[in-house]
């Protein structure tokens, strides 16, 4: 992990949203964006309140037209989180949100270049005290005009690179506007450069961090569904902060919203960029050693503590002795599992062997007096206090290689109920 690289800070939101650093060694932001109709403006409203409730510390939202500009005048004053408009195309669009009260208005270089227009949002977020983030992408940055001939021009500049000439056109095209704003003596800015390819992305903000001591807005846009964009944004943007790149992030996928803030929240706490709330939830992958429905308990032990444990307890939820007291040693609060049994342990002391049907409950009580018990000072988290013994396989869990080598023990079926 590299050491962060020192950006200028820039702050949004104002005393009754709390004000959010972006940049200058500040923790990394996490935001998100509406998918619903801004001028819709009830359902704007409750859906900025999920965001929130998940855990996103800045929401921006679309203002395609002057309906929804106007809605802003009535939705911000209902949610307290920092509102960014989201202005393409429409200057008038950007005036008219800051005029609505926005906290900050991203503008994309791709879709509005004309220099007053450009200079009289520039003013008014001046007059406001309001940042901007200047966004290209690389869906709009292809220039119509002598396409072909300035994309071969360009990618001279970057010819080493895969996709060289992408690379020229955004860093072109961030340093053109770039200079109408220092022509302004305007540096409240945040910059983006987004594109759906994973190793673009990380080649343009690479450059852009060389280039510019503006904070960064990282992002991979159009990422697909969760599923495949978890991976797409988590190599890029995981692999740009690990190398001290990047001050706010927004993970892009084509479902819940919500999901994008849990799994930049989840980066962010595996690369020790964040502090962790929630449990820190290990689990086995299973095997054929397995006796239990771990993939079902796993599922529950996520969907009931999660709400529940504020603290950052380590649980780890095992399928057998193989691994389970390795993991239990490091964990706060563990179960290793043996023949549809489960042995518990809190920081290594075992407290509890319960049937199957029991574990989940066992296990969120303990939680629970284990966090009672680290905020009233009596205990810590992450103190190993016990060397686990493995238990006797045959005898404790009723489990173990020697019974299933002797076909003591039933198949299971996992995974499926
Ligand atoms: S803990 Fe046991 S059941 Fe789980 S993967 Fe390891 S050996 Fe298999």
């Amino acid at each position: 992990m590299q050491t962060r690289q020192k950006t200028r800070q820039v702050w949004v939101g104002d005393d009754r949203t709390g004000r959010i650093a972006i940049g200058g060694g500040a923790p990394i932001v996490v935001q998100t964006m509406c998918a619903g109709y801004t001028h819709d403006i009830d359902a704007c409203v409750a859906e900025i309140n999920r965001y929130i409730k998940a855990g996103a510390e800045i929401v921006r939202v679309a203002v395609p037209e002057r309906k929804d500009t106007e809605a802003l005048k009535s939705i911000i004053p209902q949610v307290k989180v920092p509102i960014v408009a989201d202005v393409h195309f429409h200057y008038q669009r950007a005036l008219e949100a800051i005029e609505a009260g926005v906290h900050k208005i991203r503008l994309n270089p791709g879709n509005i270049s004309d220099r007053d227009q450009v200079n009289s949002v520039i003013d008014a977020c001046k007059e406001r005290n309001i940042p901007i983030r200047v966004g290209v992408n690389e869906g709009s940055i292809i220039e119509r005009k002598d396409k072909q001939r300035r994309m071969e021009e360009l990618g001279k500049y970057f010819a080493d690179h895969r996709s060289g000439h992408l690379l020229a056109l955004m860093i072109t095209k961030l340093e053109e506007y770039l200079e109408i704003f220092q022509a302004r003596d305007f540096h409240q800015v945040v910059l983006s450069a987004k594109s759906m390819d994973a190793a673009l992305v990380i080649d343009i903000y690479t450059e852009m961090a060389a280039r510019f001591d503006y904070p960064l807005h990282l992002g991979v846009t159009h990422a697909g569904t969760k599923d495949s964009g978890a991976i797409r944004s988590v190599v890029a943007l995981g692999s740009l902060i690990a190398n001290g790149i990047g001050d706010t992030v927004r993970i892009s996928y084509a479902s819940d919203h919500v999901d994008e803030v849990k799994d930049a929240f989840e980066m962010l706490y595996c690369l020790g960029k964040r502090e962790r709330k929630g449990i820190d939830l290990i689990a086995c992958p299973t095997c054929g050693r397995i006796q239990v429905d771990l993939f079902t308990l796993v599922k529950e032990v996520e969907r009931v503590l999660m709400p529940q444990i504020e603290l950052p307890l380590k649980v780890a939820v095992m399928g057998c002795i193989v691994n389970g007291p390795g993991e239990a040693e490091g964990a706060d609060v563990a179960v290793f599992a043996g023949d549809r049994r489960g042995i518990i342990y809190v920081q290594g002391i075992k407290v509890a062997n319960v049937p199957e049907e029991e574990i989940l409950t066992r296990l969120l009580v303990e939680c629970k007096t284990f966090e009672a018990r680290v905020r009233a000072g009596e205990a810590k988290l992450g103190e190993k206090t016990v060397q686990i013994v493995p238990p006797d396989p045959i005898g404790e869990l009723g489990s173990g290689h020697a019974k299933i080598a002797a076909g003591h023990v039933a198949q299971v079926t996992v995974g499926r109920t």
